[in-house]
């Protein structure tokens, strides 16, 4: 029996010889430390409700085949003519089949099958997403022993290498490493994470400006070059490396200052959330989370007139603690803390205020942190 591409059996396969599994890996949002990845500095996410479920099984023939729900574009490769770049969504699961090989894992033929609750495309990660539940879904049909952090390093060489995308170890370490009710707390240089308790009276209302600005290649690459620059002027090796008085007192370009300003002060931040949910003074993420949206607007100039609507919307609620953009900027979505009993009426007010001011609609959606696909054990 020849399977249709795009629908997956259950239980096992004609042959009674493989048992079909499963992997789920969620969607992150970013809460705090915006641009300080490639600077060696350190940031605080969590993974979602929202993910992507693979569901596969082995393929004795060698081949490959790809389907995702909703997504007409299907893939059938076989193995032994080599893995090649399509410029299809299939890269990404071919990317990560590709480097577990290099890694050493068995370069057999499966069958993988995608189901999203994530949007994609909005700023919560659906590559990496995609990418981790193939990871998992690959180490689980042919068994091979491999870390966490690997598993998480393997599926950015495959966004870096295979696919293209120039993007940090946030997203794939987010949708690894995530634990309910904690936020994850990952460390570019020492490429370390932990997990930080997140209190249950509070929630994460993730708001999409239904905008999305390019971003070209150019913006993102020019804000790197004035941050490398920024170092360079102060004799460290990254940002990450450099205090807020430091940067205040060097001599260096007033653009490149302002770059600095920010990525330096979002390290900052970071620290000082990690002390406040550690102390049990979760609230003081709010003013913080703000504090890093006028940073963008002055310093790093990476948001939009939309995501400056949506922050002062947000913030204008009862029960709203604080809102910034979330992910590179330049459009895509904003991130609020809100109390959990009123999250509902600030998604709801935000929404209708905005429809009303601008001709787009912005979308909310209410997340808790979840567990990552590889969640550690108490
Ligand atoms: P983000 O990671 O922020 O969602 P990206 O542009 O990095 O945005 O990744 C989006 C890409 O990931 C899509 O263009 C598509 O190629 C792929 N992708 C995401 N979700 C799915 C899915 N459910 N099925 C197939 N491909 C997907
Ligand atoms: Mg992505």
């Amino acid at each position: 029996m020849e399977l249709p591409l795009g629908k997956c059996l259950s239980g096992v396969d004609h042959a009674g010889s493989m048992t079909q599994v499963t992997a789920f890996a969620p969607g992150r949002v970013e809460i705090l430390g915006n641009h300080t990845d490639y600077n060696g500095g350190v940031v605080l996410s969590a993974a979602l409700q929202l993910g992507i479920t693979a569901t596969g099984r082995r393929l004795e023939d060698g081949e490959i085949r790809l389907s995702s729900s909703g997504v007409c574009h299907e893939g059938k490769i076989q193995r032994a003519a080599g893995l090649k770049k399509t410029g299809a969504w299939i890269d990404y699961p071919l990317g990560v089949a590709e480097m577990l090989a290099l890694s050493g894992g068995e370069a057999g033929g499966f069958e993988a099958c995608y189901e999203s609750t994530l949007p994609a495309g909005a700023g919560l990660s659906s590559s990496a997403a995609l990418e981790v539940a193939t990871a998992v879904l690959l180490t689980r049909l042919y068994p091979f022993e491999i870390s966490r952090m690997d598993l998480a390093k393997l599926c950015r060489r495959a966004e870096n290498e295979f696919v293209g995308v120039n993007c940090g170890l946030l997203d794939q370490a987010s949708s690894v490493f995530g634990k309910k009710d904690h936020l994850v707390y990952l460390d570019c240089r020492s490429e370390s994470v932990d997990a930080v308790p997140f209190p249950p009276h509070l929630a994460l209302l993730i708001i999409n400006s239904g905008v999305k600005h390019a971003l070209t290649g150019g913006e993102y690459n020019e804000r790197r070059e004035q941050c490398f620059e920024a170092a360079r002027c102060m004799g460290v090796p990254a940002l990450r490396d450099a205090s807020s008085a430091q940067l205040e007192a060097a001599e260096m370009p007033e653009l490149a200052k302002r770059r600095a300003r920010h990525v330096v002060g979002e390290n900052e931040r970071v620290l000082l959330a990690i002390d406040a949910l550690r102390s049990g003074r979760a609230e003081a993420l709010g003013p913080l989370m703000s504090a890093s949206h006028r940073s963008s607007v002055e310093n790093f100039e990476n948001s939009t007139p939309e995501l400056d609507l949506l922050v002062s919307l947000a913030t204008a609620q009862v029960g709203c603690l604080g809102a910034r953009l979330t992910g590179g900027g330049f459009g895509g979505a904003i991130v609020a803390l809100v109390e959990i009993g009123a999250a509902e009426s600030v998604r709801v007010a935000v929404e209708t205020s905005y429809a009303a001011q601008t001709t787009h609609k912005a979308t909310g959606i209410l997340c808790r942190a979840e567990d990552g696909a590889l969640p550690a054990e108490d």
